[in-house]
Order: structure tokens, then C-alpha cells, then sequence
């Protein structure tokens, strides 16, 4: 997988800094105005993704990446950027899907990528997010899981759910209990109170093997918290 050029990586801190740009505001007494997704290192950590990305969805946001370059997305206004990435959007599902990709990595690591020395963000002092109020607690995993062995495996059950995700668990363990022999399909591993943190981003990691970063550690010049008293974003 190849490294980003200078090019890509300017445009890729520009729709960073389209998507949560630093707004001056008084008061702004967390920084969460004046902190961008740079300043978070978005840009570094949808980096990271990208270098887990499988080859054609690379060279898909790749193209989209170049695609920006040459409508001179970084020497835009901010609306003209936001304009530009509503019309590139509208072009079709892989360039909407490309666009969402990048708007939403920025918001995901923005306000939920970690510091990876502190575990906390600075963001969440605005919103009164204290972070994790506890570790996990060991919980003992009582289901035991059947992986087939080869392609069919023949099971007795009333129900089966595919996905024991938040809708599909929920419902499981509600039949479960109203006697039923429930069948639950699942497609990634077997995950309980133990295997979570209180944090979103390795979690995501965990349960689906997706690529996630950690926040980069990046400078602070527009971390720190300057301004007076409290405001939301
Ligand atoms: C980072 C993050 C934070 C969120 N925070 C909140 C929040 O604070 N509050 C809130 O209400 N919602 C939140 N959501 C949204 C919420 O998680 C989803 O709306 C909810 O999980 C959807 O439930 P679901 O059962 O439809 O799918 P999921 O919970 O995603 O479950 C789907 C399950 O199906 C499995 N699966 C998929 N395909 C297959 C297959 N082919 N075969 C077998 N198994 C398969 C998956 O492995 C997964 O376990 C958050 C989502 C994310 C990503």
C-alpha cells in the first residue's frame, strides 16, 4: 500500500478542516470552538485506515482524493469546500459513499479517538464526558459457541437471528428466556461485558476487526483551553 503524496495528504487535512473547522468563539473556555479535526489528528488517523483500506476501496478514496485536488479543493473558502463535497456527493453511490467515509472518520476519531497517553480527549471536558468511570469487569462468557466445521451444519431451533448485534442480541436473549430454542448466527466473535471499555473507537476495533486508529499525538498550540466560560458546540 502506497503512502500518501503531499497532494492527497493536503487535500485530506483540508476536508478534515472542512468537516470540523477551528471556529472562533468567545467564550470558548474547553477549546472545543477553536479545536479542528487536525488539531485531533483526524487527518493522520483516517491515514491510518486508509493503510488497512483492501486495494480497490484505497484506490477508490484515492481517486476521490485526486478528484478534489483538481477542483483546488485546498485554495477553496470553507463554504465553497462544503458545496464542493455536497456536489461530489451527488455524483453517484461510490463518491457519496466516499465522501461519507470521510466526513465520518473525521467526526469518529474528531470526538472519540483516545489520546493513547491520557485515554481521554479533550473534547469531552465540553461535553461533561468524564471518560471511562470504571474497567471492565470480568464477566464469565456461559454461551459456548459452535464455529462449523466446513460449509453446512444442520441445527434444531425456533428461531434463528442472524447478527447478535444491538437488535439481534436483544431479541435473542428475550425468546431465549420466553423458552425458545434460539439459533443466533454470528459473523464476528463472542463479546461480553469484560470485552468493553467505555470507549468507542477500540471496541470497534475489537468486535469487527475494522480498521481504527488511535488518535496521533499531535500539537496542542489550539488544545489548550483559553477562553472564559462554558458554551456547546
Ligand atoms: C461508534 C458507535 C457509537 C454508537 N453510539 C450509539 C449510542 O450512544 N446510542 C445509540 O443508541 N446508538 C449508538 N450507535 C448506533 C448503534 O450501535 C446501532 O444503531 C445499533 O448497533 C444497530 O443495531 P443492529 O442490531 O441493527 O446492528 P449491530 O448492532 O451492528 O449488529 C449487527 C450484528 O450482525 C453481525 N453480522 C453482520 N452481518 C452478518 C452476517 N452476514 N452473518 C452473521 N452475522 C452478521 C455483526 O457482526 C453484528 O454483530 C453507535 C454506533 C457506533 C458505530
Amino acid at each position: 500500500m502506497s503512502e500518501l503524496s503531499e497532494a492527497r495528504r493536503a487535500v485530506l487535512r483540508s476536508v478534515c478542516e472542512t468537516v470540523v473547522p477551528s471556529i472562533p468563539h468567545e467564550p470558548d473556555p474547553t477549546g472545543l470552538w477553536g479545536r479542528s479535526a487536525t488539531d485531533m489528528g483526524a487527518d493522520q488517523g483516517i491515514e491510518q485506515v486508509f493503510g488497512q483500506l483492501p486495494e480497490e476501496q484505497f484506490a477508490g478514496m484515492m481517486e476521490l482524493l485526486d478528484g478534489l485536488d483538481q477542483q483546488g479543493f485546498t485554495r477553496l473558502s470553507q463554504p465553497s469546500r462544503e458545496q464542493v463535497l455536497r456536489n461530489v456527493a451527488m455524483v453517484g453511490p461510490e463518491a457519496a459513499a466516499g465522501t461519507s467515509t470521510l466526513i465520518g472518520l473525521t467526526l469518529f476519531i474528531t470526538y472519540g479517538a483516545p489520546d493513547p497517553e491520557t485515554g481521554q480527549t479533550p473534547n469531552w471536558q465540553a461535553f461533561a464526558y468524564p471518560g471511562p468511570s470504571a474497567p471492565p469487569t470480568a464477566v464469565e462468557k456461559t454461551i459456548e459457541p459452535i464455529t462449523p466445521d466446513g460449509d453446512e451444519l444442520t441445527l434444531e431451533a425456533d428461531v434463528c437471528i442472524v447478527g447478535s448485534g444491538a437488535g439481534g442480541g436483544v431479541i435473542a436473549g428475550t425468546l431465549a428466556r420466553a423458552g425458545l430454542k434460539v439459533c443466533v448466527v454470528e459473523a464476528a466473535g463472542y463479546f461480553n461485558e469484560s470485552d468493553f471499555n467505555q470507549l468507542e473507537l477500540p471496541p470497534t476495533r475489537t468486535c469487527t476487526g475494522a480498521a481504527v486508529p488511535t488518535r496521533p499525538r499531535t500539537s496542542t498550540s489550539r488544545c489548550t483551553p483559553a477562553r472564559a466560560s462554558a458554551a456547546e458546540r
